[in-house]
């Protein structure tokens, strides 16, 4: 299993080119929902500095994902 970070524009129409946003997705098909970068917070400070709150988010939606996918996994039926 492994994971993809994606990290892009989220409109493609509007001449607001900082409109970006970060989300997580998986090979099992499963995503989150794009969280979008905060450029008001993030403005004078640099991307890096200013979307570590956004990067640990989807850290935390990755970390969940995974705990889900280990319960689901939790075979029900013993084998004899
Ligand atoms: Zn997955």
């Amino acid at each position: 299993m492994s994971t993809t970070w994606s990290a892009g524009r989220n409109r493609r129409d509007g001449n607001d080119r900082r409109a970006w946003a970060a989300w997580v997705a998986c090979t099992c098909g499963w995503a989150r929902e794009a969280r979008p970068l905060g450029w008001e917070q993030i403005g004078a400070t640099s991307l890096r500095e200013g979307g570590e709150e956004v990067a640990d988010a989807c850290l935390e939606d990755w970390d969940q994902h995974l705990q889900a996918v280990e319960r689901a996994a939790v075979p029900t039926c013993p084998r004899i």
